[in-house]
């Protein structure tokens, strides 16, 4: 991948193209620059041209006058969207071209805690025919010692 910059030829006509009534200009906002700080900037990203496109020699028209703070830096300004874009579109090539190998072994999780054991019920104290089981245990006792003696 190659990255055509500008001549010093080509930065002086673009900086003199910003220029209004003789005072450099910002050309994204129109800023006066003045003593401020300013860059060339590459309209379309290099890294985002086709290779097609490079082969051809730059232009001025492909460039910009930008203010450093203004409209080029900072959080706001061209370069973070140019880097955010240029990450992107490698990311659609890798995925277009089975360049990014997925993992396929599942993330192991932690152990999960151990559940605790469920809560003893009291003991049944009516049956399914609705009689109290102390009293149906004793008769049952009861009977049985009978039927013993
Ligand atoms: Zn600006």
């Amino acid at each position: 991948m190659s990255r055509r910059n500008f001549t010093r030829n080509q930065r002086e006509q673009i900086i003199e193209r910003s220029k209004r009534n003789g005072l450099i200009c910002c050309e994204g906002c129109g800023l006066v620059l003045g003593e401020k700080r300013y860059e060339i900037d590459h309209i379309i990203a290099e890294a985002l041209r086709p290779e097609a496109d490079k082969q051809k020699p730059i232009t001025i028209a492909e460039g910009q006058l930008l203010g450093k703070d203004c409209c080029h830096r900072g959080p706001d300004g061209k370069t973070r969207k140019d880097v955010k874009a240029i990450a992107k579109g490698k990311r659609q090539y890798d995925r277009a071209n089975g360049m990014k190998i997925r993992a396929k072994a599942k993330i192991p999780s932690p152990p999960k805690p151990r559940k605790p054991a469920p809560k003893q019920l009291p003991p049944r104290v009516v049956d399914v025919f609705g009689r109290r089981l102390d009293s149906v245990e004793r008769k049952a006792i009861t009977g049985s010692r009978r039927g013993a003696v």
